[in-house]
């Protein structure tokens, strides 16, 4: 376990790895930012109400970064983003903004396509952003602010 509620093999986990048969194995650096991650996860989990949080994807090596479609610059990559559901508390959006009013210092929230929520924490040293946006497709892409789309 990373922290009580995170385990490495729930933010490691992939689908799409599995499928392609790519190793998605944390590098050294990425598994201390996944402490990190998990570190940061826990006080989301206390902002939703303790209600368990479903992580569909954190860690993604390169190669699978690029398979999903990922940005480039993806914290993921890293091992400080998580994209999350938690049915019990609300719809993406509410766990956004609950996170987002939380005080907790998230580097980016994300709510993207209405179906996710994307929370990345800052690397260690560097100050959280507290970035709010909202993605409802390719072509329009990134806009500032949580919003229902
Ligand atoms: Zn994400």
């Amino acid at each position: 376990m990373l922290s009580e509620h995170f385990s490495v093999e729930e933010l490691t986990a992939s689908e799409v790895a599995a499928r392609a048969g790519i190793d998605n194995t944390p590098s050294s650096e990425a598994m201390r930012n996944l402490l990190r991650l998990a570190e940061g996860l826990e006080m989301v989990r206390a902002a939703l109400d303790n209600n368990a949080i479903h992580v569909t994807s954190g860690y993604r090596s390169l190669r699978l970064n690029q398979m999903v479609g990922g940005s480039k610059n993806s914290m993921h990559i890293e091992g400080l983003a998580a994209d999350i559901i938690c049915a019990a508390f609300g719809p993406p959006l509410g766990v956004c903004r609950a996170i987002a009013t939380s005080g907790i210092p998230a580097d980016q929230i994300i709510h993207e396509f209405s179906r996710w929520c994307h929370v990345g924490f800052a690397p260690e040293g560097h100050a959280a952003r507290n970035e709010l946006l909202t993605i409802a497709n390719a072509v329009t892409g990134f806009q500032p602010g949580l919003r229902s789309v």
